[in-house]
């Protein structure tokens, strides 16, 4: 069976002061959990604050970016290696967010996901339909290129270190999260193409999280789906209770 695995993806918020005081609180709060894997994705500048708290815990650490090159002039960026210097073991690619407002392609998702894998990073990648695009019937189309274009030039052994976040843009900070139906219907169907492109072991092994205004109350019905292994957790991971309930949830179907 699949682990499940929460991440909290805390975008612009908190500053070491408060992001250092959630952290420490979930880690109390969470002392019992054994099962799910569950990741904070805090901002670059509390990622060595967040590692020393949770160095030596079950509790990982990932990054919202990278950049594909080694160093040089990339001003704003930040490369593997210093993500590595601080502890983190995953990172988010591809997040709407960063398709949206700072014009991230299907081209730069493929070589940031390289650049990961190739630092032994777990990447975890975005995809996602917006609301025009479900409406007017696109979800798989956009699914499937997203998906191909992520996947450009990697091997199969690559590809199965992959951790895929369906996040349908729609439902994203909005409060309006997809039922356990729709979101299951596009996780079999990332698995589908998974099996098309590279074989059924693959497509059952690698995890998809769901992502879109999870809160510890739907968290049970979503992560509860076999299909749904975890989820990307934006808003609920800035409050303790809330993520912790997400978390729980994780536990209890892991
Ligand atoms: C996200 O940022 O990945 C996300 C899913 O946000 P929210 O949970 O707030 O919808």
């Amino acid at each position: 069976m699949r682990k499940k695995i929460v991440a909290g993806n805390w975008k612009m918020n908190m500053d070491l002061t408060s992001g250092t005081a959630l952290v420490s609180s979930l880690l109390a709060v969470l002392k019992d959990i054994k099962k799910c894997d569950v990741v904070f994705c805090p901002p670059f500048p509390l990622l060595a604050a967040v590692h020393e708290l949770i160095r030596n815990t079950r509790f990982g650490l990932g990054a919202q970016n990278l950049h594909w090159e080694d160093k040089g002039a990339f001003t704003g960026e930040v490369s593997t290696a210093m993500l590595l210097s601080v502890g983190c073991q995953y990172v988010i690619i591809g997040h709407s967010e960063r398709r949206k407002y700072f014009h991230e392609t299907d081209e730069t998702v493929n070589r940031r996901t390289k650049k990961a894998l190739q630092a032994n990073l777990s990447p975890i990648v975005c995809i996602g339909e917006t609301l025009d695009e479900r409406q007017t019937n696109q979800t798989q189309n956009v699914i499937r290129i997203q998906l191909q274009g992520a996947l450009q030039g990697l091997t199969k052994e690559e590809v199965q270190k992959l951790i895929f976040a369906y996040e349908p843009v729609w439902a994203i900070g909005t409060g309006k999260n997809a039922t356990a139906e729709q979101a299951v219907e596009v996780h079999q169907y990332i698995r589908q193409l998974l099996r098309q492109w590279y074989d059924d072991q693959l497509a059952q092994t690698i995890r998809i999280e769901y992502g879109g205004s999870v809160t510890d109350a739907n968290a049970e019905e979503l992560i509860g789906q076999p299909d749904i292994d975890g989820a990307l957790v934006g808003g609920a991971s800035l409050k303790v209770e809330s993520f912790a309930g997400i978390v729980r949830a994780g536990e209890h179907h892991s």
